[in-house]
Order: C-alpha cells, then structure tokens, then sequence
C-alpha cells in the first residue's frame, strides 16, 4: 500500500508538471504583456504631447504676428527684421510653454523655432521648428513647417504699413474698425511730388486684414457694383502679385518680391456736385489701391494714376475710386 502511494504520489507530479510549467509562462507572457502594453501608452501619450506642442506653436504664432503689428500700429516705427523679429519672441513664448509642461507634466519638451517666412498664401506666414518630447525611455523628434494664418478672428491682426508711412506726416486715427487718414495722406503723397495728392484728404482704409471672399475678383465691378460695396463696407484684403506681403508690411514696405496682398484706400466721398459745390475733385488721382499709394521706392515713381469711378450715389454723397485699367481689369470694372 505504502509504496504504490509513493508511485501514486510520483504519477500524479509528472501529470501536474506540464500544467505548471504552462502557468509559468503564462505568468510571464501576461508580465510582457503587461511592459509592452505601458510601453504602448508611454508612446501614445508622447505623440498626443507632441502635437499639443505643434498646437501651441500656431497659437504662439498667431499671438506674436498681432503683437507684433499692433506695436508697430502704436509706435509708427517699421521692424528692420521682422522675420528675426517674430523668430525669437515665438521662440521666448515657447520656452516658458515647454518649461511649464515640465514642472506640471513631467514631459520632457525642446522646442526650436528654426525659421520664419513668407509663405505661399499671402494670407499666412511659414513657420519652421524642430520638436523633441521625452517621457521616460519614450523619445519622439520631427520637425515642422507650418503655415500659421493671420486670419484668425480670435487674434485680429492689423495691417501696419500706413501707420509706418503717415508717422512723419501727422500720422492717422482709428474710427469704426478703419484707419482714417485726416491729412496725412495727402501730405506724404504731396512731400514725394505726386498729382493731385489732396484727392486723399480724409482718405480712409480697413485696419484689419481680412479676406476677401468674392472670388473671382471681376464680380467687385459688376451688378452696380454691389459686391464692391459690400467688400469695401467689411474692410477686405485681395491677393496680390504686386501688393506687399505681412512680414514685408511690418518692416514697411510698400511692395516686395513675395506673393502678398491689396486692399483699397478709399477717397472721401464727394458732396454732391449738382448743388453747386466748391469741392476740390479731379478725374484722376494716385490708383486707390495701397501698393500703388504707398510705393515710395524709387522716390515718387512707383504711384501711378487712375480714372475716377463713381460706384455709389447714397444721400446726396458720391463714392468714389481712381483706378488704372490693369486694376479695372482685375476687378472687373469697365476700362478707362
Ligand atoms: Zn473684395
Ligand atoms: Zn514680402
């Protein structure tokens, strides 16, 4: 009896050994499990980390391209570099984002801006960077190039370029969301010997660049010049080959080698001339387009004349433009 419990006792362990063995690698297998499966969260939560830094990297941009303009709306004084300019106040933003994600988060963040610059869409300027995100043994590194907007309503973004070069000539006011140039205008144009400059006194322009949405452009000069109203009304910037880009604006600018942007600079309306008036009004004058106004290099001949253009009659006020045919053309209006 004794012995055959032994051999019993001896069977019954070989049988059980394949069924422990099996549980130990079992018990191993869920323990990798269990390492590959945190490793697959570190990464994860790497990768999410990352991109909130690319987030806040367009939002940085956004923030310094409307500071930077609006100093220069405050001082009238042009940046010698704005794209150096921009590089390194995104970059003095940047490091205390990273430095917080670290004393809050523990994540390991690097953030370069490399460059900044202008970008294809004249209606958003290039960012590049270089990005490193480290949590524990978990590294991810890329670079970025970003087109960041200055469109975006939540910073409103002004366009610099008159405040720069009316500073000297009395500089101009603010009224409704424009820039109203009293006698500024007519006076910078007057100091650089173009005719009929006084056809700008209390010239007007928008102060925010904003897009406009009527594309194509030729529809501005048609059904009597409604949608001209509407864009003129809402402050509208175009496309432009000729006209200057942002970061060329912020240095002052008139026109530059970059795709950029247009938009009108409206003459006073005229009182109307059937009671009689005295009021001074030409046939031509500067085009009312503000690269064509404000191109002051070479001195004096980079302005060029346009026909006047009466697009709205509106209580006994006369609106009017001066435009050349190469802009009559672009917008649509009937030649001169
Ligand atoms: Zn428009
Ligand atoms: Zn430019």
């Amino acid at each position: 009896m004794d012995n055959r419990g032994y051999v019993m006792s001896g069977v019954s362990f070989l049988l059980v050994l394949p069924a422990i063995m099996l549980f130990m690698v079992f018990v191993d297998m869920t323990s990798t499990g269990i390492e590959g499966n945190s490793r697959v969260i570190q990464s994860s939560y790497v990768l999410n980390d990352a991109k909130d830094l690319e987030e806040n990297i367009e939002i940085t941009g956004k923030q310094v391209f409307k500071s930077e303009a609006e100093n220069v709306v405050k001082t009238g004084i042009p940046l010698s570099n704005s794209r150096q300019s921009i590089k390194e106040n995104m970059q003095i933003k940047m490091n205390q984002i990273t430095q917080e994600v670290k004393d809050n988060n523990g994540i390991e963040e690097e953030c370069n801006i490399t460059s900044v610059s202008s970008s294809e869409d004249p209606f958003a300027v290039e960012v590049n960077s270089s990005i490193k995100v480290r949590k524990d043994d978990v590294t991810h590194q890329e670079h970025i190039s970003q087109d960041i907007t200055i469109l975006d309503p939540q910073y409103p973004t002004p366009n610099p370029l008159p405040f720069i070069k009316c500073h000297n000539y009395g500089g101009v006011q603010l009224a409704n969301s424009r820039i109203s140039f009293g006698y500024s205008l007519s006076k910078y144009l007057e100091s650089r010997g173009v005719e009929n400059a006084a056809a700008y006194e209390n010239a007007t322009t928008p102060l925010i660049i904003k897009k406009c949405p009527y594309d194509p452009y030729i529809m501005h000069g048609r059904k009597e010049f409604k949608t001209l109203k509407n864009c003129i009304e809402n402050g509208y910037f175009h496309e432009s080959s000729d006209g200057s880009c942002f970061l060329c604006r912020l240095e002052g600018k008139g026109t530059c080698p970059h795709y950029g942007m247009e938009t009108y600079i409206i003459p006073s309306p005229l009182t109307n001339i059937s009671s009689n008036s005295t009021n001074l009004t030409f046939n031509t004058a500067p085009s009312s387009i503000d690269h064509v106004i404000f191109n002051d290099t070479p001195p004096g001949s980079g302005t060029y004349p346009g026909k006047k253009i009466i697009y709205l009659s509106e209580g006994g006020n006369l609106l009017i433009l001066y435009l050349d045919n190469a802009h009559r053309q672009k917008y649509g209006f009937p030649l001169a």
